[in-house]
């Protein structure tokens, strides 16, 4: 089965086409397209989907191309559905229902965060894991229970991935600016005190937002290593207290800021005091790209028949745990 999955939920177009046989899923190509705001800007949706829209074909053919694929060999299509930014998810829907219809395939729209999740067990083996997913758009702790991903803690305001691109954006950075605060902050070792905001199992960060922007104008280093070091020990606490309540033996962790070492460094030494085995989704794969959107069409595929064209909806708020997960 092959099967074309299209991602573009905020700042990239990407598509990328797997081959599964069996369980097993191999990649053939994925092909992205990021689209980057005028430093010191963060994403502005009518732009976003613009670039979306004026790389689509480029990005399409280069998949096909790359892959080795004739669009009449693929056997469905699939595109991220939501959540996200209403203009950029409309591209993708749009060029997956004009595929769909063209070429007489199998169309369906899936959960774009379901995606980082099964993109992430399927390169890492991870079988029931606790899921950390740490990204632009989600800041959530997952486990699966009775067909659904159930939500251990989340956050209340802004995400991690925000977090570190507003504060990377006000240092004047071009956004996404994860990999540059990480590289900031690995030359300090200064911490400065920053409030540590966990309420129950969920986490908060707008306070730690503001207060990381006064204290940046006394040393941009230290800010960014103190910042590092209090978010990721707010999400270390949680996870740890989700293990503890679940009692899951595998922590797989995916989403952009799974690219972050010092947050796989903090993450490692709570699995040793569970013994807990560490999964993290590789680098080229964590961030939003086509593969976990056709992974996941491939894995609906084996229990549905897709959606009539009437159905091919976009949502931009679309909550991984109203899911109910099929397979
Ligand atoms: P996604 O929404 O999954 O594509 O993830 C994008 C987010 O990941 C952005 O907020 C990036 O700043 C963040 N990110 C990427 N690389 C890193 C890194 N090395 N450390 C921290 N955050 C990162
Ligand atoms: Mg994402």
């Amino acid at each position: 089965m092959l099967c074309l999955g299209i991602e573009s939920t905020a700042h990239t177009f990407s598509c990328a086409i797997i081959e599964k046989k069996r369980k097993q899923g191999r990649i053939l190509s994925d092909v992205r397209k990021i689209y980057r705001p005028p430093e010191g800007e963060g994403i502005h949706p009518r732009e976003a989907s613009r670039h979306h829209a004026e790389n689509s074909p480029r990005v399409l053919s280069e998949c096909l191309q790359k892959a080795g694929v004739k669009i009449n060999d693929l056997d469905l299509v699939s595109y991220a559905a939501g959540p996200g930014l209403g203009p950029c998810l409309r591209i993708g829907a749009v060029v997956a229902r004009s595929l769909s219809s063209y070429y007489d395939m199998p169309i369906f729209p899936v959960n774009h965060a379901l995606g980082h999740i099964e993109l992430g067990k399927m390169l890492t083996g991870a079988k029931d894991p606790l899921v950390l997913l740490v990204s632009g758009g989600h800041t959530m702790i997952l486990a699966f229970l009775s067909k659904k991903w159930r939500v251990f803690g989340e956050t209340l305001d802004i995400t991690l991935g925000q977090l570190l691109d507003q504060i990377g954006r006000y240092a004047g950075f071009a956004s996404p600016c994860g990999t540059k605060i990480e590289e900031i902050a690995s030359r300090s070792s200064t911490y400065v005190q920053l409030p540590y905001v966990v309420k129950g199992n969920d986490v908060s960060f707008s306070g730690l937002l503001s207060a990381t922007k006064r204290i940046m104008p006394k040393g941009l280093e230290s800010a960014c290593f103190s910042l590092q070091e209090t978010a990721f020990s707010m999400m270390g606490e949680a996870t740890e207290r989700a293990l503890s309540f679940t009692g899951k033996k595998e922590l797989l962790v995916v989403g952009g800021v799974a690219a972050n070492k010092r947050l796989s460094d903090i993450l490692v030494s709570i699995c040793k005091r569970h013994n807990c085995a560490f999964f993290v989704a590789p680098k080229e794969y964590a961030g939003d790209c086509g593969s976990q959107i056709s992974w996941l069409g491939l894995l609906e595929s084996s229990k549905k028949n897709g959606v009539q064209l009437a159905d091919t909806f976009v949502r931009q708020s679309w909550r991984i745990d109203t899911v109910e997960v099929p397979y």
